[in-house]
Formats: structure tokens, sequence, C-alpha cells
């Protein structure tokens, strides 16, 4: 089997939108896998410190997101649940890669032109970050890396670097294909439904986020932009109507069905029943693994050990192939 690997980043509270399109599937992955081998996932905490962040929000962060990721299911006995910055392979293959990739393409990526160039106070790691998210992708030896279109830049740069080092060197990595999983879900802003729901946003009003106990999601959903036209086809002529079309998205993906829904408030009451049934044993689950955070680390400091076990190798082999 093919091993599956996905870091997620704590930087800000987990959404629907990381439930329906990652933590669903990684439990979906997980559940199909032979061995804890089989299925890597980590929280990329390195990765937040791109951008500053208040260190007691980032801690209560990553507490939290690692408790979600038991919460939604994943079972540490079928995948391996780690930290990034617990596997120092990574930071260290990192600056192996950034010795290997050329400042030409880390100019081209598009984070760093549209959130970074230009201004002074950017941090270096904002720039440099390709090389250690190559780092999280090389050590795992993946055959395939599925991901949506907003990821596919980064995987390129990752086979682009893997050629050229086991060109240069030593034929150390196994070069990743980028394959594009059938469209999944993609949650919308329900404020700006043309923009995708990020854990990071500016504003919440728009955010389900995954603990947002039902009331907080009837109040959401409830004010969610919808489109200005009314009458008994509104829902359903919806091509253009990127709101409306996010909600029935929404209520689909959360195995809600708009079937004889004629008027935007039986739409939105649908979505709030449909996203509270699939939040509520999340939920429910969260609050009996906060209550044991130390069963919580305890997961994550074991998988983490396994994950350093697996990744020396490469380090090494990596490490002896560049003369040091
Ligand atoms: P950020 O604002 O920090 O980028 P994010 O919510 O976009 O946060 P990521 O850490 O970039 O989250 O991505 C984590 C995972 O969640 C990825 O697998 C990504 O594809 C998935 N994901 C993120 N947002 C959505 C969304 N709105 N719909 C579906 N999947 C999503
Ligand atoms: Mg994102």
């Amino acid at each position: 089997m093919d091993r599956s690997l996905s870091l997620i980043t704590p930087t800000g509270r987990l959404t629907l939108g990381n439930h329906l399109g990652a933590l669903r599937r990684f439990v979906a992955a997980a559940d199909a896998a032979s061995s804890p081998d089989d299925c890597f996932f980590g929280l990329s905490d390195l990765h937040a410190l791109t951008t500053p962040q208040d260190l007691a929000v980032l801690r209560a962060t990553v507490t939290e997101t690692a408790t979600l990721f038991l919460a939604a299911g994943l079972d540490p006995a079928r995948a391996t649940l780690f930290r990034q910055s617990r596997v120092p392979a990574h930071r260290e293959l990192a600056y192996l890669l950034e010795c290997t990739a050329y400042t030409g393409e880390l100019n081209r990526m598009i984070q760093f032109k549209e959130k970074g160039r230009g201004v002074p106070s950017t941090r270096v790691s904002l720039y440099t970050y390709p090389a250690l998210m190559a780092a999280d992708i090389l050590l795992y030896r993946p055959s395939v890396v599925p991901v949506g279109d907003d990821q596919r830049q980064h995987v390129e740069i990752t086979r682009d670097l893997a050629i050229r080092f086991n060109h240069a060197y030593a034929p150390v990595f196994t070069v990743p294909e980028v394959v594009t999983p059938r469209a999944g879900a993609r949650v919308m802003d329900l404020q700006t439904p043309t923009a995708k729901m990020s854990k990071s946003a500016a504003t919440d009003a728009g955010v389900i986020r995954l603990l947002d106990p039902p009331d907080v999601v009837r109040r959401k959903v409830a004010r969610a932009v919808t489109d200005s036209d009314v009458g008994p086809d509104a829902v359903h002529s919806s091509s253009e109507k990127p709101g409306v079309t996010n909600l029935l998205d929404i209520l689909a993906a959360c195995g809600g069905s708009a079937d004889g829904i004629t008027t935007y408030g039986a739409l939105k009451s649908a979505v709030t029943e449909a996203v509270v049934t699939v939040l509520e044993p999340l939920q429910k689950s969260y609050a009996q693994l906060a209550a044991d955070p130390a069963y919580v680390d305890s997961v994550f400091a074991d998988g983490s050990a396994r994950a350093r076990e697996v990744t020396a190798s490469v380090l090494a082999d990596a490490t002896a192939a560049m003369g040091l």
C-alpha cells in the first residue's frame, strides 16, 4: 500500500472545511491501512512560525488540534500521529534541501509573492519554507502525494528538488507523483462565498469551527450570505450563486438532502441540522479527550518517536550523499 502523509499547520482553530477536506479523509485512509506505518499525519508546528504568533495561542491551538485529530476518529493503532517539531529530521533535511534549491524557484512561490515579498519584516522562513515542506514529504518516501490545486506548486517544487538532488548526489529520494483527487468538498466562507473557508481567516463570522456549539453554528449559517433573488426556484437554480451553492455543497457533504427545499430559510435550517449532526459526535469525543491531555500527549509522543525512526535513514542517506 502507498503511504499517506499529510500535515496541518496550527495557525488557527480547525474549521468545517478542515474536517470535510482533510481530517475526514485522513480517517478513511487510516481505516483502510494495514499498519500505522502506512499513514503519517502531523501537526506542522514549524510552519506556523513563518509568521508571528502569540505563543500562548499557538500552544493552545496545538493542543486543541492534536485533540481534534483523535476526536475526529483517527486511531493511533492505524495511523502515526506526530508533531513536526519533535522530529528534528524535518529541519535538518530542510537545510540540505535549501542547499539544493535556487532562489529563482523560491521567488516564484505564490505564498511568498503574495504575503512576504517586499515587506522588510517578512521572516526568512516564509521564503525558505518550500524546502521544509519538501523535507516533510521526502522524509517519508510516499510515491504519491494527493493535494488540492492550491498545494500543487509545493509538490512540484518537491519533485524538482528530489530529481535535482538524486541527479547531483545519489538516488536518495523517491520522486513523488502529484495526484489531484476527484474534487472533494471545498467549503467556502459563509460571508465571502467566493473565498475558501480558512482557519486563519481575519474574521470569524463566515467560518464554522469544529468546536462551535450548535447555537453558534445556527447563528453563522443563518447569517450566511445568500443571493438576492427569492421565489420557488431560488434554491435550485444556483449555478451563478456562490452563497447558495456553498450551502448546498455543505449540506450534501454533511449527509443532508435539499429535496423539497424551496426557501433559503428552510435550506439554512437543513444545513444547520446536517452540520450539527456531523459535529456532535466529534465534540462529545473531544470533551472526553480534553479531560485527559496526558493521553493525547502520549499518542503524539509515541507517534513522533516512530516518525524519528522511519525518517532517520533517509536523513542519514541524504547527509552522506552530500559529502558530510
Ligand atoms: P490557513 O488559513 O492557515 O491556510 P486552512 O484552513 O487553509 O488554514 P491548511 O492548513 O492550509 O488549512 O490545510 C489543512 C487541510 O485542510 C488541507 O488538507 C486542506 O486541503 C484542507 N482544507 C483547508 N480549507 C479547506 C476548505 N475550506 N475546504 C476543504 N478542505 C480544506
Ligand atoms: Mg490553507
